[in-house]
């Protein structure tokens, strides 16, 4: 339970003066948190930070105003004009002001015209603020923020901050609203050690918000500045010990001490048509060494788009099974799972290894038989979605648990995932394929054991990147008719166009009848709002080479393997981040043949959307690509979208506080390490920080542990 003193932070920003249900629907819109439904709440206008100020010292003339942004001007009313009759209240009513330099439009939509004839009288002198926009030819400051007597500017504030906004919401309204937030901050006790403060200088949580919220110069808007400094400290602190605490946790627990002679491992590897790469044998040393050892193992493989993750897993499986246990491979899409279960079964059957799969899909009789001999032990390995941690599902032993592109699942998901796989009492390896920068690995996995392939498997060729503009997008198809009358296979990506998986869809049934008229039964089409089963039909026609050409939307993003394919098409890849980028090349450039990847673009390309492209065409380094895409992104930007499955930050922007979140980092493991459970008598004040950035699973699962 979240401790009472928080409470007014984490009620509805309705409860604050001046927010009614109009406010309240467009503050959902601007600062509630991204899951749907969410409400704003107190707490989240506080991490609404400003990203500039006006400084009305420096009062500018009409006609050095800048359409689209907000001006502070001296001027005279010269007219008012009421526009459309009351009822016709479509019509702005319209005020006319000017000054020496030039003229400007008041416009007021459903406007009280006494009162606007009372606060702006003809011939009056007055000083406003507000946006200025541009309508029909005229310069216009529709609705200004203020409107003060010209001989009193001091009822003006003298520096504004300036907040991000949304349609209908003005600075002034919100500014309100976030003066009313920070009267709700109650006294909190101090969470950060006495050296950092002194070290830093930082001021107390509370101080720091209020200044945050009151910059004077534009230093004070920057990541830099003390106020943001101690509060994004504060967030990593919270992130750091939240992942610490889970951590701490799962290793807590005994671990099996699965040891296995290799007997098992070694016919599968003998089966196997290659040698491993250096890396993947070095993986599976440590995994050996985890899982031998009396601790739990929690450890992730990061690996490129095929750097060889699965048979890593695979031949951890067959020690797991060989000590005796069962084990599990959870992938996060059916697509995903039933590819594993293609690959696994072909291998393990040379050790006569029991694969079956459980997603979604298997119902009926069929789950049952798989229900049952799964707690009889008959299975070995268990493929599945996250159908697999349901509380139905009982493993007579599971000894190992490897989870595939678990970033895939989200924050939340995960962390949920961990606990159960604690509960369980497997071992867990956790793999993926999104090569993620250090510092951005520190806060979404924390202190975790990390293996890393970053070694591809002998004789691939590299891939050639090409960018071509859309307008030649005929002479892509031309080429791409010309590759699979050679035999060759093609991916057509179709662009990322909405959130909405309908319109994705859309988009790629579109390009799919245009390739369909020219290639004819050779092209197939599959998107996110096919039903699994048509999905598999569609992949499996590729997979055996019925298809040539295969148009998706990005389901076919993460782990898909069809050796034959040697092309890839991104169309509008532009929209793509580069992580996304890198992963759907991946598909292609697995087998021995030359692999091209082409990126069609809309031009103009802004300049960062230039620079991604020509990261894609320099480098294949998947390590490379993250840093690079970490650096594009730039701080601020929503890093902790769905797509990169990273923990968003309200007020830390990354890498900006790399140190920060480094010192945090080094806090949180010093205070477990003598204090595992938060009991000393100071802690109450990180408990209250894990509650006020909302790492309340982190408390309470550090209540049942
Ligand atoms: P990932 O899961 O990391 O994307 P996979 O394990 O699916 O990669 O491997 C990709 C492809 O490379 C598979 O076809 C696999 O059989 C093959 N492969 C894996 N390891 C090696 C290796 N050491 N040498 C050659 N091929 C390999
Ligand atoms: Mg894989």
């Amino acid at each position: 339970m979240r401790p009472p003193r928080l409470a007014p932070l984490f009620a509805s920003a309705r409860a604050l003066k001046g927010v009614g249900p109009r406010i309240e629907g467009l503050l959902n819109r601007l600062v509630a948190p991204r899951h749907q439904g969410a409400h704003a709440r107190t707490v989240d206008l506080l991490w609404h930070l400003p990203v500039g100020l006006v400084d009305r010292a420096l009062i500018p003339r009409i006609a050095d105003a800048t359409v689209g942004e907000l001006a502070t001007l001296d001027v005279t009313v010269t007219e008012h004009r009421p526009g459309g009759s009351r009822r016709n209240s479509r019509a702005p009513y319209r005020v006319l002001v000017e000054d020496e330099s030039g003229a400007l439009e008041l416009t007021y939509f459903r406007a009280d015209h006494s009162f606007l004839k009372r606060l702006l009288p003809v011939n009056s002198k007055r000083i406003i603020s507000g946006r200025i926009e541009s309508y029909d030819g005229s310069l216009q400051m529709p609705h200004p923020d203020h409107v003060a007597a010209a001989d009193g500017p001091d009822t003006l504030p003298p520096i504004e901050p300036i907040y991000p906004l949304t349609a209908g919401l003005t600075n002034m309204t919100l500014r309100k609203a976030i003066t009313g937030a920070l009267t709700q901050i109650p006294d909190l006790p101090e969470w950060i050690d006495a050296d950092l403060l002194s070290k830093y200088d930082w001021p107390s949580f509370a101080e720091a918000t209020k200044a945050l919220h009151a910059p004077e110069t534009e230093a004070d808007l920057l990541p830099s500045s003390t106020a943001r400094a101690r509060l994004a400290y504060d967030e990593l602190l919270a992130n750091q010990l939240a992942l610490a605490i889970v951590r701490q946790r799962f290793k807590k627990r005994a671990g099996r001490g699965l040891k296995a002679s290799g007997k098992i491992r070694k016919t599968i590897q003998d089966a196997l048509p290659f040698a491993l790469t250096g890396a993947q044998a070095n993986a599976l040393a440590s995994i050996d060494d985890d899982l031998a050892s009396p601790h739990r193992m929690l450890r992730l493989l990061q690996g490129d788009v095929g750097s060889g993750k699965t048979v890593v897993a695979l031949l951890a499986m067959a020690s797991a099974i060989e000590a005796g246990t069962q084990t599990a491979l959870m992938a996060p899409t059916e697509l995903l799972a039933r590819q594993h279960l293609a690959t696994i079964s072909s291998f393990a059957e040379a050790a006569n290894l029991r694969v079956a799969l459980l997603t979604g899909r298997e119902r009926g009789r069929e789950r049952e038989a798989i229900l049952e001999a799964l707690k009889e032990g008959d299975i070995d390995t268990l493929i599945g979605t996250h159908a697999l941690f349901q509380e139905t599902i009982q493993f007579r032993d599971l000894g190992l648990a490897v989870i595939d592109e678990q970033h895939r699942f989200g924050v939340h998901q995960r962390l949920a995932l961990q606990a159960k796989a604690t509960g369980i009492g497997a071992e867990l390896l956790l793999m993926t394929a999104t090569p993620i920068p250090r510092t951005l690995l520190l806060t979404s996995y924390g202190d975790m054991d990390v293996s890393r392939l970053d070694e591809k498997p002998p004789g691939r060729k590299p891939i050639v990147t090409r960018t071509v503009p859309l307008q030649r997008l005929d002479e892509a198809v031309d080429g791409v008719g010309r590759a699979v009358a050679e035999g060759a296979q093609v991916y057509w990506v179709c662009p990322l166009v909405a959130e909405s998986e309908l319109i994705d869809a859309a988009a790629a049934e579109e390009r799919y009848a245009a390739l369909r008229a020219k290639f004819g039964e050779k092209v197939g089409l599959v998107h996110g709002q096919l039903s699994g089963k048509d999905k598999d039909a569609v992949m499996a026609r590729f997979a055996s080479g019925e298809l040539s050409i295969l148009v998706s939307t990005t389901v076919i993003e993460v782990g898909v393997d069809v050796p034959n394919a040697t092309i890839m098409i991104i169309e509008h890849a532009e929209r793509f981040g580069l992580a996304q980028l890198h992963q759907l090349r991946g598909r292609v450039g697995r087998g021995a043949a030359e692999s091209s990847c082409i990126l069609l673009y809309r031009s103009p390309l802004s300049d960062n959307a230039r620079e991604r492209l020509k990261v894609m065409r320099t480098t294949e380094d998947g390590f490379v690509i993250a840093e690079e895409d970490l650096r594009l992104r730039g701080g601020g930007e929503m890093l902790g979208t769905k797509q990169s499955g990273l923990p968003a930050f309200r007020i830390a922007v990354l890498p900006e506080h790399r140190d920060l979140l480094e010192a945090a980092r080094d806090a949180a493991r010093l205070r477990l390490s003598h204090d595992p459970t938060l009991k000393e008598k100071d802690a109450e004040a990180l408990r209250l920080l894990l509650y006020l950035f909302e790492r309340d699973d982190a408390v309470r699962l550090m209540r049942a542990g």
